[in-house]
């Protein structure tokens, strides 16, 4: 079975808010096996969000609503429901008393308009809502269930989880979804889409999703079956063909991100690591200290953006900077070697390279990116021409340094 989320709520068509609700029902609904099949945001339109409704209710066999129950003008799911499914909208004393009470309770008067939440659609059932005034509502129609769901996630979270999920479980056919994450670095999304697709698009389930971000290429793959074995199976079948051809340029198998697994590594041989760092600016020092207990191998480092540092903090020698320009490989290697030495770190990385969009020179142009890697075995300095703005090669360069650090260590 799948389902729709129908995000009401002009606001949410603005720049200032954005819709985290479907969020939260998705990951609810994929714990029960349901896939969300779409989703959409419509504004406090009862014309609009009507035929969004109407439309979703052909299509699917679970439909939920968020937000516009509250009691103003422009809070219209409930009229919209009604007039989708073609019910009137009742008013129900019981609520109606609920919600009175409820403002006795805080010592506050309520205004009329709030008795607009007091009204069902026909043949609707409510549903408590301990945290504000608005109930929500479940509704079924034909073989299709619609739920109206209040807009605030401290209600609507408390609302589902209490009061649509128990009712889910039993309409649902019980489902599983096992779901496993490879990461891939050092490759762009094509190159690797090319080398696996023949592999997956074989496969319906489970389905494959390719996510790309600079240097950082997910392959999600998602299997939906009726028992936890099946889809465990099936994940256990495609997954050893798509490692066997992507070999070890896959980092993680949990999706845990690059920087984890590069720590995880460094603790596990009781190795530490500094960085020195020039067009970077920082990027792959703060990187590598988002990890929670980074302490445990990261020492430091420099932030040598000036030859005079690159001189004076890592030691590299201003004949070297004269002879090659700062951005090369003898510079990044020294650099790296430089800041080994003075930090007293098992290994080291380094960077240099012109970020741009401007300072490149016919040679050298903007993305010209060198990595120095020293460590035990010795050191090596990188050179890549990375494509596309500043923010762009500059998290190439963290993550490509990450992955040569990643290769050292293996
Ligand atoms: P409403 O029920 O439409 O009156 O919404 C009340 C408040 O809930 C809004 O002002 C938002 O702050 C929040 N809200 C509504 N819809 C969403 C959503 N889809 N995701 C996150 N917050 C929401
Ligand atoms: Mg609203």
């Amino acid at each position: 079975m799948d389902a729709e989320i129908i995000a009401v709520g002009s606001e949410l068509l603005t720049p200032a808010r954005l819709d985290t609700n479907s969020l939260f029902l998705t990951e609810q609904l994929n714990g029960l096996g349901v896939e969300v099949a779409g989703k959409m945001v419509v504004g406090d339109d009862v014309g609009r969000l009507a035929e969004a409704v109407r439309a979703a209710v052909s299509r699917s066999g679970i439909v939920i609503l968020t937000g516009g129950l509250g009691p103003t003008e422009d809070d219209v799911t409930r009229e919209a429901a009604a007039r989708a499914l073609g019910r009137e909208l009742v008013y129900q004393e019981d609520l109606a008393a609920r919600i009175e009470q409820r403002f006795r309770r805080m010592d506050r008067k309520m205004a009329g308009i709030n008795l607009r939440q007091a009204y069902l659609v026909q043949g609707g059932e409510p549903l408590p809502n301990p945290n504000g005034t608005a109930p929500g509502q479940w509704i079924t129609q034909g073989g299709a269930v619609i739920m109206l769901l209040p807009g605030p996630p401290p209600e609507l979270e408390p609302m589902f989880r209490d009061h649509c999920l128990p009712r889910l479980e039993r309409l649902v056919p019980k489902q599983f979804i096992r779901t496993r994450c490879y990461r891939i670095a050092g490759m762009g999304e094509s190159d690797v889409d090319q080398l696996v697709a023949p592999v997956y698009t074989k496969y319906r389930n489970p389905v494959t999703t390719i996510l790309a971000a600079p240097g950082d290429v997910q392959i999600h793959l998602r299997a939906r079956c009726a028992s936890e074995q099946e889809a465990e199976r099936l994940l256990a079948e495609i997954g050893p063909e798509i490692e066997r051809l992507l070999g070890d340029r896959i980092y993680s198998r949990d999706g845990k991100p690059l920087e984890a697994v590069v720590g995880d590594r460094l603790r596990a041989v009781q190795a530490t690591i500094s960085v020195a760092e020039s067009c970077t600016g920082g990027l792959l020092a703060e990187k590598i200290t988002s990890v929670a207990g980074s302490s445990d191998y990261f020492v430091g480092g420099f932030l040598v953006y000036t030859n005079r540092l690159k001189t004076a903090l890592a030691g590299v020698p201003p004949d070297l900077l004269a002879r090659h320009g700062a951005v090369s490989e003898p510079v990044a290697e020294a650099l790296a070697l430089g800041v080994k030495a003075r930090t007293e770190s098992t290994y080291a990385l380094a960077i240099t390279g012109v970020a741009g969009p401007g300072g490149g020179t016919e040679t050298k142009p903007a993305g010209t990116v060198v990595i120095g890697l020293a460590g035990p075995q010795g050191s090596a300095a990188h050179s890549f021409r990375f494509l596309g703005n500043r923010a762009r090669v500059r998290a190439l360069a963290v993550q490509y340094a990450l992955d040569l650090l990643r290769r050292a260590l293996a």
